[in-house]
């Protein structure tokens, strides 16, 4: 049912909605909680530790008072706690609540505290009202958190699910994994598992349903995989592809040496592609290591065979960035490869033209997003295809990709750092290549995790690094300010900078929800050098590389998954200058702020994310997802390795018939597979 069939949801709710891909009422069903917050003790003012959601316990100093603020009608008190301490509570469009809150009474409030410029809490805004004992009751349980939007309430959303649990009790209902391998699995049922996803009693609870959910999104990726697989494994070559001359000659020319590690990669690949069966070969190398070369070498090999080359990335900057990066290349250095980009955001008579080209062959290495496989677009030749940052695709797309040619071979580039038994597990159909050496000429990148504090001190730094004419990247968790999460947005961030700075310095943001074409502007002028701060999201964590800049500074980095910082940290440090990471902890807690020091141990992803797990323990994964994997929408592959693993050992025995199921048991399982596939598609919309 659509999103405005539940009562009490209009036009401009189901548009809010619609904006965090929320179009029916199952979809709700599966939009789970981005974190929970616990009903805990409430405590007096002092004793809070900028937790941004709190529980106050005391009276109001007097009556409640309306005050019209613009169109608003606005409900104001002053709110003391037991030991005197005031602060100002706020209501917005609750007028009533001037008649109905009985001053002589102890409440409990909670909601979001906001503070003034020198971090004073000064006001509670929209607290909901407990009296002692109703709050009492609900001491202790647990309160799911969604992924908001700017104008969308987490009530509203728990309301809206609820009512979703209402409507589609068969959908709940009804659980495709066969008894046998929950019994075997210790898993509880799904309907068990929807329900304490969204709405748990206590921590056990989540923690049982997270397992069963990973658990099924993992089973399905890998039965979705293997399916794909037995298509097309110990397929023929037919694309026998050697190292030429030429490109010994390019490598020669190139301003480094390979390091050993690119070399033997570059050695398998030729191996894979000379040889008998057509290559399916994941390089898996930590940022900054030096897969793009790799490729390279490999699409130009394609390409002097006489077949056509296609690189796919995730994102448009990131296709933008490899097309000029390879064209500039082969300019340079007087080869004559014909490269052409193709992306969502060309015009029509621009993809004609390109389209043209690539069916008629005189385009030799394509280079774009996921344009490059939509129907429209025919191939003459196409002998290897590659795609950068796979993790953030989807098997299909991959696999979509590769039936553009007649079984081309199949390059797949990921930094995600995935332990190797994992690797084989998610990604069983494809020969692994590992880079585990960075280039020589690479200074270690120096890390400081601060509170904010630090703020005006990273400043004077960050100018003097642009004084020394180096760029500065300045990473912030949100888009827009939404009300429930008061973590820095690149907006309203970006227009404080411009202020403190002045207009000395060129500053701009990027940001996802930003047109394709914007975005590519703005990198493209940075990656010229003609920006000095780039404030931006998560956006830039892809494989962008601007060998010249050199800070990186994260805003509220305790958001943040340790996986997902080291990539961005990865950002910096791509050439030969000193360059320095600056974490700031929006937190003075000195838990998170020891999670965060783990970053500076070690420049190791793999044993960053699992040191992480370590601290934070299994209660707290829901806090954080650790890696960009788009893929998934609950399962980890850190923090759920083990649901990974048993699940691997369940297909195994599903694919090998050796457990014993009834064909309608397959049946359903083969049912759920093909939506899962076409639901992951759907998804991965870049
Ligand atoms: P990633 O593995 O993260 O995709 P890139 O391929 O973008 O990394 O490479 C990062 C930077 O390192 C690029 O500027 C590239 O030219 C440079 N580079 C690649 N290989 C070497 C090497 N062997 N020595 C020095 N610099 C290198
Ligand atoms: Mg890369």
């Amino acid at each position: 049912m659509d999103i405005d069939g539940i009562k009490g949801i209009g036009e401009k709710t189901k548009e809010l909605f619609n904006k965090i891909n929320i179009f029916d009422t199952g979809d709700l069903i599966e939009y789970y909680p981005r974190s929970y917050d616990v009903f805990s003790m409430p405590v007096n003012i002092e004793e809070i530790d900028n937790e941004k959601i709190v529980s106050i316990i005391g009276k109001f100093n007097g009556r409640l008072v309306p005050v019209i603020k613009g169109r608003n009608k606005v409900v104001s008190g002053i709110f003391a706690d037991e030991k005197g301490n005031k602060l100002q509570a706020v209501w917005y469009n609750m007028p009533y609540l001037a008649k109905t809150t009985d001053i002589s009474l102890t409440y409990v409030l909670r909601g979001t505290l906001k503070r003034d410029k020198l971090g004073r809490i000064t006001r509670i805004i929209q607290p909901e009202i407990f009296t002692v004992e109703k709050y009492k009751e609900k001491l202790n349980s647990l309160q799911p958190i969604y992924s908001l939007t700017k104008g969308l309430t987490n009530n509203t959303v728990i309301k809206a699910v609820k009512e979703s649990f209402r409507l589609h009790t068969d959908i709940i209902e009804f659980d495709y994994l066969p008894e046998s391998i929950r019994m075997e699995k210790n898993l509880i049922s799904k309907k068990q598992a929807l329900k304490d996803i969204h709405f748990p009693q206590n921590e056990s609870d989540v923690i049982a349903a997270r397992k069963r959910l990973s658990f099924d999104e993992f089973l399905m990726f890998i039965l979705a995989l293997k399916r794909l697989k037995s298509t097309d494994s110990n397929l023929k070559n037919n694309f026998k592809i050697e190292m030429s001359d030429k490109t010994l000659e390019f490598i020669e020319k190139l301003p480094f040496k390979l390091t050993t590690a690119q070399n033997k990669v570059v050695e398998e690949i030729n191996l894979d592609m000379s040889g008998e069966k057509v290559m399916n070969r994941l390089i898996q190398g930590d940022v900054g290591s030096g897969k793009t070369v790799i490729a390279q070498i490999a699409l130009m090999n394609t390409v002097f065979a006489g077949y056509q080359g296609g690189l796919m990335a995730p994102t448009e900057v990131l296709a933008k960035q490899h097309y000029n990066n390879f064209t500039e290349c082969f300019k340079k250095y007087g080869i004559e490869i014909n490269v052409v980009m193709l992306t969502g955001s060309m015009t029509a008579k621009e993809k004609r033209c390109v389209y043209k080209q690539i069916a008629d062959g005189s385009a030799d290495i394509i280079i774009g997003t996921h344009a490059l496989i939509v129907d429209k677009v025919e191939y003459k030749n196409l002998g290897l295809v590659v795609t950068d940052e796979q993790h953030r695709f989807g098997v299909m797309q991959r696999k979509n990709f590769s039936a553009k040619g007649v079984n081309p071979h199949i390059l797949v580039m990921s930094a995600t750092p995935i332990p190797r038994t994992l690797a084989i597990i998610l990604y069983g159909d494809l020969d692994i290549s590992i880079i585990n050496e960075l280039p020589s000429n690479r200074l270690p990148i120096k890390n400081c995790v601060v509170t904010t504090d630090y703020r005006p001190k990273a400043y004077n730094f960050i100018e003097k690094q642009i004084n020394e004419k180096h760029q500065i990247y300045i990473i912030c968790p949100m888009v827009e300010e939404s009300d429930n999460l008061e973590a820095c947005d690149v907006v309203s961030y970006t227009e404080n900078l411009k202020e403190i700075f002045g207009n000395e310095y060129r500053i701009e943001f990027l940001h996802g929800k930003m047109k394709a074409k914007d975005k590519n502007n703005i990198m493209e002028e940075f990656s010229m050098g003609n920006i000095d701060i780039l404030v931006s999201t998560t956006v830039i964590e892809v494989g962008v590389n601007v060998p010249n800049a050199t800070v990186m500074m994260v805003e509220n980095a305790e958001r943040f998954g340790l996986a997902a910082l080291h990539q961005l940290r990865g950002r910096v440090g791509r050439g030969g200058y000193q360059s320095y990471c600056i974490f700031v902890s929006g937190s003075k807690n000195p838990e998170k702020l020891k999670r965060l020091e783990i970053l500076n141990k070690s420049n190791d992803g793999f044993f960053i994310a699992s040191e992480d797990l370590k601290l934070r323990g299994p209660g707290d994964l829901f806090g954080i997802k650790q890696s960009g994997e788009l893929i998934f929408r609950i399962g980890d592959i850190y923090g759920d390795a083990d649901m990974l693993m048993e699940a691997g050992d369940t297909a195994k025995l599903i694919e090998n018939n050796k457990n014993g199921l009834s064909n309608e048991e397959i049946e359903i399982l083969n049912d759920m597979v093909n939506k899962y596939t076409i639901d992951v598609l759907a998804r991965v919309n870049l």
